[in-house]
């Protein structure tokens, strides 16, 4: 039997606020075990939760540009349930009103441009973590109250390379948005997945499963793999998938059962007492709107069209808004075709080998600009250009500057040339007799020559010119 997939995503990104969602504690990563905790997050009897503004705006912000409704009233709702990491035994979040409904994600896939809709989009604030030894657990607060957004994809996505896909974009969107720093390493950005399969043109959809513990986007792609493999072979056997959630194992790249399902009705949701319902109106959201960022599908379309690119370069270079951007300055100042060159292959060459990213690149966009303008104006050559590019990597100082001081200008004296091409005309007499016969490439040769003893210096302009001169009379 044929089937088909369906896919949703829940995705969490933990928002960039420097302080929690209900108290004034930092969000800092990497402090020490219960070093961040008040309180208001530890969840003390006689406390009241103040809701950090900053947070509505990054929703509102996100909503926008993912074109979702944002509903003007919205209500924070108590999600109950008991775990050792959540001290006040429920955790706040959006139920019945959340702040975003519908929108969408768009992703590239095989088939091109795509539009993955969404549920909703709502705020809810991280709970702890708990780190299991070998005799005890061990729970760190921390984390307890970190602003998060929860967006739910409609089961819209029908491959695991599509799922994988919609996470890639994603990430570039809050990253742009400068929201979220999408790092699930850290785990800034969590993604669950539900996924079932059914008979290829049944309407109604099968079972679903639910999918955790996945810490990278490949896992994603993987777990979603192996999930829809074992449920296909199930079916096949006549057996019944139960609606539960599994846990990817990364070493056996499988899923396990780890519990059955819980149905919201369980966590007995209910508006939070101690906050205000929030109401946004149009001057919030007007500010927010004006500032807003292009986003990297938009980037990268424009690029093509405004630049003349090719897509798959401008592809690396949207990853990055600051690499999307550096790129733009040095094009807006030079030739644009060879601006994506020197910065996908030269400077993202020179930064991968140390492991850096663009914004802790020395050289200044004008500058590299400079160099290309020099290269293509013949004041000096290809070679040298690579030479004074590496040294503005170490330096960060103006090509100009390093090539006064490195005595790297071209060679320009006609008779000091004249000789050399001389010399390499003399002890090359096969190659003049090539050239009487019409071989035109004979004249890159002696190029060739005069650069190898000029080291790459003499003006290519004036050899050019000089080689044609003396071939002719010969
Ligand atoms: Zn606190």
């Amino acid at each position: 039997m044929q089937y088909e997939t369906t896919i949703g995503l829940e995705v969490h990104i933990q928002l960039l606020t420097d302080s929690k969602i209900f108290c004034s504690c930092s969000t800092k990563f990497g402090s020490l075990p219960n070093e961040n905790v008040c309180p208001i997050c530890m969840g003390m009897p006689g406390v009241l939760p103040v809701l950090n503004e900053k947070v509505v705006e990054f929703a509102v912000k996100l909503g926008l540009s993912l074109n979702c409704k944002i509903n003007k009233y919205s209500v924070m709702a108590r999600k109950n349930y008991f775990y050792p990491d959540l001290p006040k035994n429920y955790q706040i979040s959006q139920y019945e009103l959340p702040i975003l409904q519908d929108g969408f994600v768009e992703i590239e896939d095989e088939d091109g441009f795509k539009e993955i809709p969404l549920e909703r989009i709502h705020i809810e604030e991280d709970a702890g973590k708990t780190i299991h030894t070998s005799n005890s657990s061990l729970v760190d607060y921390n984390r307890t109250g970190v602003p998060l957004l929860e967006i739910v994809s409609k089961p819209a996505m029908n491959t695991p390379s599509q799922a994988y896909q919609y996470l890639r974009s994603l990430r570039r969107i809050v990253r742009y948005l400068g929201i979220c720093d999408g790092n699930m390493e850290e785990g800034s950005l969590r993604c669950d997945a539900n996924v079932s399969i059914k008979p290829k043109g049944q309407i109604e959809l099968g079972t679903k499963v639910e999918i955790k513990n996945m810490n990278s986007f490949k896992h994603v792609e993987k777990a979603l793999e192996y999930e829809i493999e074992r449920q296909i072979q199930a079916v096949e056997n006549n057996q019944k998938i139960i609606q539960e959630t599994r846990l990817f194992d990364e070493r056996t790249f499988t899923t396990k059962s780890m519990r059955t399902k819980e149905e919201a009705y369980e966590y007995r949701y209910f508006p939070d007492p101690d906050l205000l319902p929030i109401v946004i109106d149009n001057k919030f959201i007007e500010p927010i709107k004006n500032d807003l960022v292009e986003l990297p599908f938009d980037k990268m379309k424009r690029f093509i069209k405004q630049y003349s690119l090719k897509e798959d370069d401008v592809k690396t270079l949207i990853e990055s808004k600051e690499l999307a951007d550096y790129f733009e300055q040095v094009a807006k100042l030079s030739n644009p075709k060879s601006a994506i060159s020197w910065v996908l292959t030269e400077t993202l060459g020179y930064l991968n080998k140390e492991n850096k990213d663009i914004t802790q690149c020395k050289i200044k966009p004008v500058d590299l600009a400079d160099l290309i303008n020099l290269v293509e104006n013949n004041d000096i050559s290809g070679k040298i250009a690579k030479e004074v590019f590496s040294k503005m990597y170490e330096s960060g100082s103006p090509p100009k500057t390093i090539i006064e001081n490195e005595n790297l200008t071209l060679i320009q004296d006609i008779g000091l040339l004249e000789k050399v091409l001389d010399e390499a005309i003399a002890s090359n007499p096969k190659a003049v007799e090539q050239y009487k016969l019409g071989k035109k490439n004979t004249i890159g040769f002696f190029v060739g020559a005069v650069m190898k003893v000029t080291k790459g210096k003499a003006d290519p302009k004036i050899i050019n010119e000089l080689i044609i001169k003396k071939l002719g009379e010969i």
